[in-house]
């Protein structure tokens, strides 16, 4: 880092003092890397191809673009009113506390571990992010939840959780969505809700005039590039975000390809892209296990696997340095050992296994040799590899 003047006059002491504190969301572009095989991000291996149609490049786009909010309903199985359509489902989750929470008073609530863009959003704003840290299953902590509601005016519930992969007991999300009527918003993320469709609670939108659902099509659309995503909710509720969103938040080739991906034609390659993910992680998962390095993998319904390893540092070190770039969980509470893997193509998928398969674990890996007397000398010793 390059050295900057730290007198009284330095921009950055001007700068809000929660902005100063703040680190940034340490995103897989922003931690750089070398690779030609990327499952950090969670996106599509492969880039769809389109073409404008649009060329009004003079004008100011559509605030909502009619046909991608008709289109997403469609989709969705909600009405256009339902549905907002912003700068990615990031965007959703800021609109959320810009217009719900009062910095410094309210606060958002979200269960641990569990995607970061909560607490980064929440920070910015200066607004208190809550944590009750899910249960050993990775389910919502009902109770405890309960107890830490006091001052609390939105709830994150990421389900499929990233970065673990499980869904979030229906049952839980309906009994919080009891709880906090009339008092607080809850946001149901179903970034990744494509590769288990039927999971999604957006048939429950006519039960709770308090729940948000946000939705992208960074994922199985494959089009983390483009920067699109929803918000689906009451009419009620999307002209309160309406009050908050940018006069223009998508712009005319946003717009037009978001239309297209969610044609007929783009829905049917979307699904088809999710059969595809599928596939190649059940056969992953099933050459996880197979690994030595390997402690655990868990289950998943969405398009990356968590896995704990053995040696989790050197493991994802050994695949760095062979290209191969990987998201490391490792620091976040309840994740010690872990990283996620996002599902690539087939071949990147034994790309990893053929890079995970040498490496030690736990069973195999290297034992200091018996040492009762001088004969073995401690300089041959310390010549193992660690
Ligand atoms: C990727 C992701 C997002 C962000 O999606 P964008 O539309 O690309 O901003 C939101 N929530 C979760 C859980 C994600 O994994």
């Amino acid at each position: 880092m390059r050295e900057t003047t730290n007198n009284s006059a330095s921009v950055t002491t001007l700068a809000r003092e929660n902005v100063q504190r703040l680190t940034p969301y340490q995103s897989a572009r922003r931690l750089g890397g070398n690779g030609d095989v990327w499952l950090n991000a969670n996106e599509y291996p492969l880039a769809p191809t389109f073409e404008l149609t649009a060329q009004t490049f003079n004008r100011y786009p559509e605030c909502q673009p009619v046909e991608v909010i008709r289109r997403y309903a469609a989709y969705a199985g909600v009405q256009p009113e339902q549905v907002l359509v912003c700068r990615g489902a990031d965007e959703s989750i800021e609109l959320l506390i810009r217009a719900f929470c009062v910095p410094g008073k309210d606060a958002i609530l979200y269960c641990p571990p569990t995607y970061g863009m909560y607490s980064v959003s929440a920070e910015t704003f200066g607004v208190e992010g809550r944590t009750v840290m899910a249960k050993e299953d990775w389910q919502l902590d009902l109770p405890a939840i309960e107890q830490a509601l006091d001052g609390v005016k939105l709830v994150y519930v990421c389900s499929p959780n990233n970065p673990t992969g499980n869904l979030i007991n229906p049952d839980d999300i309906r009994s919080l969505l009891e709880t906090t009527r009339g008092k607080a918003i809850v946001a149901v993320d179903e970034a990744y809700i494509e590769f288990c469709p039927q999971a999604t609670v957006a048939g429950w939108l006519k039960d709770y005039p308090h729940l948000a659902i946000l939705r992208t099509l960074s994922k199985a659309f494959a089009l983390a590039g483009l920067r699109c995503g929803f918000t689906l909710a009451n009419a009620e509720l999307i002209e309160v975000l309406m009050k908050v969103i940018a006069p223009y938040p998508l712009s005319t080739p946003v717009a037009d390809i978001a239309a297209q991906a969610l044609s007929e034609q783009g829905l049917s390659a979307m699904r088809q892209r999710v059969a595809d993910v599928t596939n190649n992680r059940q056969w992953l998962r099933q050459q996880l296990e197979q690994c030595d390095c390997v402690e655990q993998v868990f289950s998943s319904e969405s398009n990356y696997l968590l896995a704990r390893f053995t040696a989790a540092s050197s493991v994802f070190k050994s695949l760095w340095d062979q290209g191969i770039i990987l998201r490391d969980q490792n620091k976040q509470p309840g994740l010690s050992g872990c990283l996620r893997i996002t599902i690539g193509t087939r071949q990147e998928c034994q790309r990893v296994v053929d890079a995970l398969r040498p490496l030690p674990g736990a069973k195999s890996s290297v034992r200091v040799p018996f040492v009762n007397d001088s004969s073995v000398n401690n300089n041959s010793a310390s010549k193992e590899p660690m």
